[in-house]
């Protein structure tokens, strides 16, 4: 053929990391049959969903089998009950979200991928190690990227100091519980990136995907801090709060206030949604109210609590081994440094064949993961303490 293909894609890495580690898995299992291999790598939820989504679920579903309530299309920025129960959900957090600033979709990664959409030829600065869709999403579009490195020493928390150039109008991507450090900003320093912004009339994206594990006195959204209405929009899923990564419903928050070029991102935004993408489905979006509803919010804080428990065991474990580690508390990340200064795919390897407990090499996030590991909290409790014992002897 003679067209055009987007040579940008040639810039992106290969996504090897999980295909990598299932072929690794493989071998290691034909190898040894009779060995029992504990999975601790996947970042997806086990638990099902909590029955009063079930229920709201099979509601809607009948609904749409009868005449006097079938519904067709859906809004393309969600009904408008759904995006009260988020504007409520804000309302719960302590801040004011107009239910017209939600724009609701069917996940947040295709929302994290599809606001470059909008966007045009920015800086884009972006922390390292990271959830690699903002990289990947940036350089499909052929964009220049700054990559802020996280480390022991900050937290796996950079901050705007760190970056050394001048910048103005960059877009800034941040994650907070992270993925993969479960790391989380604390006030001050989601402050600090929201003064930033304000200054150097840059936007900040700020992926709140995993807010539903905060427990401590941290951010759960960015709104909490004064002037991100001006400067910050927020992505939020309902995958790990309600367990919907199989069913798929997100939002996105644009505060009416935020404007460039004379334009406001909310309708381009609006423009953008209402071209490419048709909304989501009535029983999805009943169903993702349901977990909003205050008995649907104890049935998802259960399910949260069950997995925080794993990622408590592990941080004991790590403790008591002097191994350094971020998240485990407010997040259902454990983000370890390899011992013994072992590389990322090292210390899989060794896991593997010493423990059987497979993990994540941190290297697949980028380079400031190399020397580091995820483990995730979403097995079973009776799988991780398991895993527990078998680290003790290990370790
Ligand atoms: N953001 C982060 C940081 C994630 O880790 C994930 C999924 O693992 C997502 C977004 C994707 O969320 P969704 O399932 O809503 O697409």
């Amino acid at each position: 053929m003679k067209i055009k293909v987007n040579k940008n894609f040639e810039n992106i890495k290969e996504t090897y990391l999980f295909s990598e580690i299932a072929s690794r898995v493989k071998k290691y299992q034909q190898e040894n049959p009779d060995k029992k291999i504990i999975r601790m790598g996947i970042g997806d939820v086990t638990l099902p969903l909590p029955k009063i989504v079930v229920d709201a679920l099979r509601g809607a579903s009948a609904e749409m089998g009868v005449k006097e309530t079938f519904r067709g299309y859906p809004p393309e920025y969600g009904y408008d009950f759904l995006k009260e129960a988020i504007s409520e959900h804000y309302k719960q957090i302590g801040v004011n979200i107009p239910s017209a600033s939600v724009y609701v979709s069917d996940g947040a990664k295709s929302d994290l991928g599809n606001i470059v959409d909008i966007l045009g030829d920015n800086e884009i600065v972006i922390p390292d190690p990271v959830y690699p869709v903002y990289v990947d999403s940036n350089l499909m579009s052929g964009h220049k990227i700054t990559l802020i490195e996280g480390n022991i020493d900050n937290g796996f928390l950079p901050l705007p100091d760190q970056i050394a150039h001048e910048v103005e109008g960059a877009v800034i991507y941040l994650c907070s519980p992270n993925n993969p450090t479960g790391a989380v900003y604390s006030h001050e320093g989601l402050k600090a990136w929201v003064d930033y912004a304000l200054k150097t009339g840059s936007m900040i994206i700020y992926d709140s995907a995993y807010e539903a594990f905060v427990v401590e006195d941290v951010p759960h959204t960015i709104y909490e801090i004064e002037g991100a209405d001006q400067c910050a929009i927020e992505i939020c899923s309902f995958s790990k709060f309600a367990g919907f990564t199989g069913v798929r419903c997100g939002w996105t928050v644009i505060p009416a206030g935020l404007e460039a070029d004379g334009i406001k991102i909310s309708k381009l935004w609006s423009r953008r949604q209402a071209t490419k993408f048709n909304g989501v489905s009535y029983p999805v979006q009943r169903a993702a109210e349901s977990a909003l509803s205050t008995e649907g919010k104890e049935a998802c804080a259960a399910n949260i609590a069950y997995y925080r428990k794993n990622a408590s065991m592990l941080a004991v474990l790590l403790k008591s081994k002097d191994i350094k580690f971020t998240g485990g508390v407010n997040s259902p990340y454990i983000w370890l440094q390899c011992p013994k200064g072992m590389s990322s795919w090292e210390f899989f390897d060794f896991l593997l064949n010493e423990a059987q407990i497979v993990g994540t090499p941190g290297e697949g996030f980028g380079k400031s993961g190399e020397g580091f590991f995820r483990l995730t909290a979403f097995g079973t409790n009776e799988a991780t303490k398991e895993a527990c014992e078998r680290l003790d002897k290990l370790l």
